[in-house]
């Protein structure tokens, strides 16, 4: 089921690596495997990963399919958020001005192709 879901939506990202506790170097900014364009990795609300590209766009330069949302998920009784996750637009048409998160593979000069 989620397996769909992230097959459809294309969230198919691998998870980022938990730093370790002794690893004390800055963590690199993950990057595309298929074009190393920088991405942003971004955990979604049924447990599978989706690449988003590093700057939001208006609504209106991204096709439906690509558009996404962060969200703030929130600490259980506290206003402290403990993280982000990316939700996709689905049946909601926003403005066209508005700001929403392409999917990284709306922008990822991959051919798919080729072998
Ligand atoms: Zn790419």
């Amino acid at each position: 089921m989620a397996n769909d879901l992230a097959e459809d939506e294309g969230a198919t990202a691998p998870p980022l690596p938990e730093p370790g506790p002794d690893d004390v170097s800055l963590i690199e900014p993950p990057t595309c495997d298929d074009c190393g364009a920088p991405v942003r990795l971004y955990p979604t609300n049924y447990d599978r990963w989706v690449s988003l590209a590093t700057a939001e766009l208006p609504a209106k330069n991204v096709p439906a399919r690509y558009r996404w949302r962060l969200m703030k998920r929130y600490a259980r009784h506290s206003s402290m958020v403990v993280d982000l996750v990316a939700v996709r637009l689905r049946g909601i048409d926003p403005l066209l001005s508005e700001l929403v998160v392409p999917a990284h593979r709306m922008l990822c000069v991959q051919d798919e192709d080729e072998p």
